[in-house]
């Protein structure tokens, strides 16, 4: 299974993805992770995304695509993953379909977890108490909704267009939306 988890910023994908690669035993790939994790480790790639990242802007796209091929190409993910923060933008998405057909292993669908914005503005608020994210802060979170609706949202349409988008409703208890979705895959049949 090689699935695109969409969704708004801190709309719980993480969390649900964490669960998904244990009930599916494939990698859950998130490449805002791994861009904290080169920030942490003081790597080129980190020291260039930094900025970009606090001011919660995209990194570009050129980057991306050199962090995220060379994760895939990591011998765990020829099981399957689970891919969480990207693609982010349309141009992502014609990329990753470029370098997925090139080792023969095309996305099996998107899932999309849908919450309203308003939830989302709340719960985030709750994380950078908890966690201190230095991109949490109301402002930072409002550009990255704003970024989100602009240029992630349209990935969906992309994936829809193929017929390979699937919606679940991200509102409700952890166990509950995890629930929705294994039956939501389960009903779309994904190789
Ligand atoms: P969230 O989904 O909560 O915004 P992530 O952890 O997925 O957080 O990403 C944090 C930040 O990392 C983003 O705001 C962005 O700056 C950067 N980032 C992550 N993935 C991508 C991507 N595919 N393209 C560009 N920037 C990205």
């Amino acid at each position: 299974m090689r699935i695109v988890l969409m969704g708004p910023p801190g709309g719980g994908k993480g969390t649900q993805a964490g669960i998904l690669k244990q009930q599916w035993q494939i990698p859950h790939i998130s490449t805002g992770e791994l861009l904290r994790a080169a920030v942490r480790d003081g790597t080129p790639l980190g020291l260039q995304a930094k900025a970009t990242m606090d001011a919660g802007e995209l990194v570009s796209d050129d980057l991306m695509l050199g962090l995220i091929e060379a994760r895939l190409s990591q011998p765990d993910a020829a099981a399957g993953f689970i891919l969480d923060g990207y693609p982010r933008n349309l141009s992502q998405a014609e990329s990753l379909d470029v370098v997925l057909a090139r080792i023969g292993q095309p996305v099996s669908g998107a899932l999309l977890v849908e919450v309203d914005p308003e939830h989302i503005v709340e719960r985030l608020a709750k994380r950078a108490e908890q966690e201190g994210r230095s991109d949490d802060d109301e402002t930072t979170v409002r550009k990255r909704l704003a970024i989100y609706a602009e240029q992630t949202a349209p990935v969906a349409h992309y994936y829809a267009r193929q017929g390979q988008l699937v919606r679940v409703l991200g509102e409700g208890g952890i166990e509950e939306i995890t629930q929705r979705i294994l039956a939501a895959v389960e009903q779309a049949g994904w190789p």
